[in-house]
């Protein structure tokens, strides 16, 4: 029998008023998997009236009790790790041995912001003694979260965790290519963890339908988007009409850079992490090494022989996985296509995996482009897949010149022992977060995202809780 996925609002299966879905298909096989439910403007409009209905009493609820709740969603997640850890990894193809650091983070943040509902409470204004003036800040009311595919249920989270923890409800919309997990996170939330029901509804479909009547609906106060630089477009297009608050996290092209004092093999080592991990579909990805040209050579050979020993395929023990979905699959192959006419070298990799465990995946080689200037296409535009380009510098001017010469400010690596010169290019790189002598993702308390068409506001940390909230001022005369 085919699984369909439905939609979760006020705490039950919701189909679509009309019966229109999508087929997911396997990653790893290029079979079909499930169906998803298609929504129209009829569920969604559904969706955030019970999310509305169920916001003054969550809004009113003592916080630490609301608190309680979201640690007690998290010690759920904990325990149901490896179902929702196999959902995820058959939807997106993610090899398994990952999934237990992406539920944890997922855990992590439903913890950290139940600990920490009261922090940003507000302030008192010292007026002198005939005032009392303090600010306070105050939940929107229904926000609207809208995911992409790359890490469904930690993108999720890391929005949906602030966002309740103020007093807000939420309607959620995954992606239509891995709804599965938030799915079932949600179910948990009500009936395992005590989420009140309609506090977070989850509506699955296609973006350009939910978009639209998300921000259509009068009731809907912000919207939260981790996505496509295009579809984040269309959204703040749509968005400006309504003054409708955005949070945009978008996409990258984020310099990792090794300089000649580094330690070559750590850089090694961890800049073939920064293109490949998750097949390359990381927003933060570093898909454009910089290497001092003193060194080039040298790093390199190293780099070239860490990526020849990776293993692509659906193991779950594997290196690299396939690329989530066959549109992605075409356009990583299209750049590659590009990439031959433009004449750019190839190190290794270059075209799509092929092997006995392959048969009918979309799996893409890890690829090193060499000896590549900042004006090629493969080092302007996002590919999301394991791709990479290898740009020489002559010295630290010339690093942060090319490394800022981008649409993009997402992230960016440093590698080097100098710590003089890792704080002055960190001050100088134009990204939101700067990683060194790694190059990972962070943590749950560290915030997250973009300069320039990277997106605006910030998910994570402490300062996450300022963006689902809005600031109002007290002025009391006694
Ligand atoms: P996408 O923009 O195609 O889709 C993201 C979500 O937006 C999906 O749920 C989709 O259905 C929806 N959508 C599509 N068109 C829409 C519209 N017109 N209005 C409203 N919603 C719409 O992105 P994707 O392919 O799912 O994800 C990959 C992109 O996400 C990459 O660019 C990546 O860099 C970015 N990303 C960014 C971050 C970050 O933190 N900055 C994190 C993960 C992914």
């Amino acid at each position: 029998m085919t699984i369909r996925i439905n939609n979760y609002i006020g705490g039950k299966d919701v189909g679509a008023s009309v019966d229109e879905f999508g087929v997911k298909i396997n990653p790893r096989t290029g079979e079909k998997l499930e169906e998803v439910t298609y929504s129209s403007a009829v569920e969604v409009k559904n969706a955030i009236d019970v999310a509305d209905e169920a916001f003054s009493e969550w809004r009113d609820m003592r916080p630490s009790e609301r608190g309680r709740v979201m640690v007690e969603l998290g010690r759920v997640i904990r325990a149901n790790e490896k179902r929702l850890g196999e959902i995820e990894s058959i939807e997106t193809g993610k090899p398994g041995h990952e999934m237990p650091t992406l539920i944890d983070l997922t855990a992590q943040f439903f913890e950290f912001y139940g600990g920490i509902v009261n922090v940003m409470d507000g302030e008192i204004i010292n007026q002198g003694p005939n005032y009392h003036v303090y600010t306070r800040r105050d939940p929107f009311g229904v926000i609207g979260v809208i995911l992409p595919w790359n890490a469904p249920l930690h993108q999720a989270a890391r929005a949906i965790a602030p966002a309740l923890a103020v007093g807000n409800t939420v309607v959620a919309k995954p992606s239509e290519h891995t709804p599965g997990s938030l799915i079932e996170l949600a179910r948990l939330a009500v009936e395992e963890a005590g989420l009140p029901a309609g506090v977070l509804n989850v509506i699955v479909g296609r973006g350009s339908v939910v978009g639209p009547a998300m921000v259509d609906h009068p009731k809907i106060q912000k919207i939260s988007f981790t996505g496509s630089v295009r579809a984040g477009q269309e959204l703040g297009r749509i968005a400006a009409d309504r003054i409708l608050p955005l949070t945009l996290e978008l996409g990258g092209k984020s310099a990792n850079i090794v300089f000649d004092d580094a330690d070559l093999n750590a850089a090694a080592k961890g800049s073939v992490r920064a293109f490949t991990w998750n097949s390359g579909q990381w927003c933060c990805a570093g898909t454009r090494l910089l290497v001092q040209e003193n060194i080039h050579d040298e790093f390199v050979e190293k780099f070239v022989k860490e990526v020849k020993a990776l293993r692509v395929g659906p193991e779950h023990d594997a290196t690299s996985g396939p690329i989530t979905t066959h549109a992605q699959f075409l356009k990583v192959q299209e750049y590659l296509k590009i990439a031959e006419d433009e004449g750019m070298t190839c190190a290794v990799g270059g075209k799509v995996a092929s092997g006995a465990n392959l048969n009918g995946g979309w799996y893409i080689e890890p690829t090193v482009f060499t000896g590549v200037t900042n004006e090629a296409t493969l080092a302007k535009e996002e590919i999301f897949g394991p791709v990479v380009v290898v740009i020489p510098f002559k010295d630290e001017a010339d690093a942060l010149r090319i490394a800022n010469d981008s649409d993009f400010g997402l992230a960016a690596g440093i590698w080097s022992r100098d710590i003089g010169r890792i704080h002055r290019v960190a001050a100088k790189l134009d990204a939101g977060r700067i990683v060194v002598n790694e190059y990972g993702g962070g943590f749950v308390q560290t915030p997250c995202g973009g300069f320039k068409h990277s997106g605006y506001g910030r998910e994570q940390g402490i300062d996450a809780l300022a963006h689902y909230t809005q600031l109002k001022s007290v002025i009391i005369r006694l």
